[in-house]
């Protein structure tokens, strides 16, 4: 494996790459503004390790890739390395960049490491060298190193997919803060119920917990209890990233309550796959475990043969599938 990996040492990743803004003020400005460096030298000039930004493609990639990248990964992957870290990063710098610069790039596979056993797992140390150039000289360049690794610890099989599975065994869900403006909340949970506030003085209701009105301000404000009728407004699948107390595939819903107020929840009693949007749920509390009750939402209408308990819903087969 280590042969056919080093066959790729010294091969071209890309060539004569252009960077697809010219050199710019926003995004150095934004770059500023999310580092918090509020230096005089920009954004007349470029802060230094933005370097590797002027090259980077975005979603749509960049031109001037050779592939060679994705052979390698794909070598990788089939061989059982299917994860992927980014360890570290050097540049050099030969002169500063400033707004208007065209850079142009090349990149280079400089070396595969021998195989490696890290906490993470068992993988390869990729570097890769990019030579970063405006007309056609030197302004810096920067080595960049991942880890290709086969994860260290087994994931558990795939689950039922409401996430409570068999995930939850293994490493305990993340315990929820609990604070002075939420505390109410989850002592409400804690009694069975789902409370959500109204404002005093516009009678806004509102989720999760604050201690002021989104609305009219009013720090004045008291609970009330929800029907426990709601809807998926909106949901997503999570695949990806696995969370050890997670067993993915599973739905994580945002549901719409009958008050008006939408809270982010697990829809339970359906498969992952067929959570929809518009489809009536039921408050429901799930006991995670000892210490842990969460409030979830169990789809109505549905069961195993996919037909409806209520002749309402019968009446239209396939509602929100
Ligand atoms: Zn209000």
């Amino acid at each position: 494996m280590y042969e056919r990996l080093r066959a790729y040492e010294g091969q071209a990743a890309a060539n004569s790459g252009v960077g697809k803004d010219p050199v710019n003020e926003p995004m150095i400005r934004h770059w500023c503004e999310a580092m918090g460096d509020t230096s005089s030298a920009y954004p007349a000039t470029a802060p230094a390790t933005m370097l590797q930004v002027w090259t980077m493609g975005g979603l749509s990639g960049n031109a001037g890739r050779t592939g060679v990248y994705d052979e390698l990964f794909a070598l990788l992957e089939d061989a059982g390395y299917t994860s992927i870290v980014a360890t570290d990063c050097e540049q050099e710098y030969v002169r500063p960049l400033r707004p208007g610069d065209r850079v142009t790039f090349d990149a280079t596979i400089e070396s595969v490491s021998p195989r490696k056993t890290t906490k993470l797992g068992t993988g390869y140390f990729v570097t890769t060298r990019m030579d970063v150039r405006v007309d056609g000289e030197p302004v810096g360049n920067h080595r960049f190193r991942i880890l290709k690794y086969a994860p260290a610890a087994k994931r558990p099989g795939k689950g039922t997919g409401t996430g409570a599975g068999a995930g939850a065994a293994q490493a305990p869900r993340p315990r929820p803060v609990v604070n002075r403006d939420n505390a109410g909340f989850w002592e409400g949970v804690a009694d069975g119920k789902l409370l959500i506030q109204r404002c005093d003085a516009c009678a806004t209701p509102r989720f999760p917990w604050l201690p002021g009105c989104g609305s009219c301000g009013s720090p004045r404000w008291t609970p009330f209890e929800a029907s426990g009728a709601g809807t998926v407004f909106s949901y997503v699948v999570m695949h990806h990233p696995p969370f050890p107390a997670f067993d993915p595939p599973y739905a994580v819903g945002l549901i719409e309550l009958a008050e008006g107020v939408r809270m982010i929840s697990n829809v339970t009693g359906v498969p992952y796959d067929k959570v929809r949007i518009g489809m009536p749920v039921e408050l429901e509390f799930l006991r995670v475990d000892a210490e842990l009750t969460l409030p979830v939402f169990r789809a109505t209408g549905v069961s195993d043969e996919g037909a409806s308990d209520s002749p309402g819903d019968a009446a239209v087969p396939g509602k929100g599938a």
